[in-house]
């Protein structure tokens, strides 16, 4: 469950000794766009966790392929950073360079044909778009297919990581392909059908960044789609604890069941761990009433596993990733 940043080589073959010196580097070239130290809180939806060790937000895949292949140099760990809606960092921090995909977040709305509904468009949007952004923007132009996924607080990118989805709706529903760069800084451009999706789950390899995405969709009335998205939204408000931090559902769906369902029969709303609740409204859901470290909402999720595997004999996966180190917690 834990996805864990190697530690740092701070003596590498490449002739830079230090962290310092390396990140010194890249703020010559990134300026104010890349920084050392910066709290995990201001770029998670949980609003908590230690501190990035160094954070670099680049604009354009030449920008996203120099750090990578920067990285690869230097024998730096990297992780991905979307919009930190479905991630916990250890209050310990995140070592190496994080990427920051929010500053590329350009969508490709075509020039529309003056069609009747049905005719089906393709839409291309950057990786660090806010996935409910482009959700809108498609729907006001009357673009059908993703209207119950509004709402999901990430970006692009994460969507088409996470397979997000919501309603009976994933993102691999109208994704057309999608292009990613490898560790290496190689761009490869992946048809829809040439990877595998199934529910929160895509199957390319953990280490490629999604840069852009291309979805096809049904010209449908604008009308229609935005009241979808009304009660779609109002849905969210009445059943989601959206007033508190969190990171959505923390659990994976077990096989016909719901983890929400299981936390609750197992009397664990309201359970708290410091500043960390499972929410009141919505037992799926851990909220951050105030003051919640990492480390309070990893001995929740822990509790909740145990004691739902103790009465129901079910065993819940997080969906949620787990960044950093979270041994001694
Ligand atoms: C209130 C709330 C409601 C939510 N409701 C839903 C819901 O209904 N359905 C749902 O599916 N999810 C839901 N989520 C969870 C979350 O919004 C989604 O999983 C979303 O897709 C994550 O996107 P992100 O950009 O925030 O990714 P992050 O949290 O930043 O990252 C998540 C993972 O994706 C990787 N990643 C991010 N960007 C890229 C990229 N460009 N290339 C490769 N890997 C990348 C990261 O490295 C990490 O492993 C909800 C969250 C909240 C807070």
């Amino acid at each position: 469950m834990e996805i864990k940043a190697e530690k740092m080589n701070r003596k590498n073959n490449s002739g830079v000794n230090s962290m310092k010196e390396l990140t010194e580097e890249l703020e010559v070239k990134f300026g104010n766009r890349a920084e050392a130290d910066v709290s995990a809180a201001a770029y998670t939806t949980y609003r908590t966790g230690g501190n990035f060790e160094f954070l670099v937000k680049p604009l354009n895949i030449e920008e996203m392929t120099f750090i990578l292949s920067y990285a690869k140099a230097k024998d730096v760990p990297v992780t991905i950073l979307g919009r930190g809606s479905n991630i916990l960092v250890s209050d310990s921090g995140l070592p190496g360079i994080t990427i920051f995909t929010g500053l590329m977040n350009k969508i490709y709305f075509p020039e529309l044909p003056d069609t009747s509904a049905g005719k089906s468009v393709s839409v291309r949007a950057e990786a660090g778009a806010l996935w409910d952004s482009f959700v809108t923007g498609c729907l006001r132009r009357g673009l059908g297919g993703y209207e119950k996924t509004s709402g999901i607080p990430g970006s692009v990118g994460g969507a088409v990581r996470m397979n997000a989805g919501a309603y009976g709706c994933e993102t691999a529903d109208f994704l057309e392909s999608f292009t990613v760069i490898t560790p290496e800084g190689k761009l490869i451009s992946y048809q829809r059908a040439e990877v595998e999706f199934s529910y929160r789950y895509s199957g390319f390899p953990r280490n490629y960044t999604v840069v852009s995405a291309e979805f096809r969709l049904k010209q449908a009335d604008p009308e229609k789609l935005l009241a979808i998205r009304s009660e779609i939204l109002a849905s969210r408000r009445q059943k989601q604890p959206l007033d508190y931090p969190s990171a959505g559902s923390v659990f994976r769906r077990p096989a016909g069941d719901y983890a929400s369902r299981l936390v609750d029969i197992c009397g664990l709303k309201g359970l708290s761990r410091g500043g960390a609740a499972v929410s009141e409204k919505h037992a799926g859901f851990i909220i951050n009433k105030g003051g919640a470290t990492a480390t309070d909402i990893y001995r929740l999720i822990r509790e909740i596993q145990k004691t739902v595997m103790e009465k129901t004999g079910v065993r819940l996966e997080p969906e949620q990733v787990l960044l950093g180190n979270f041994e001694n917690c």
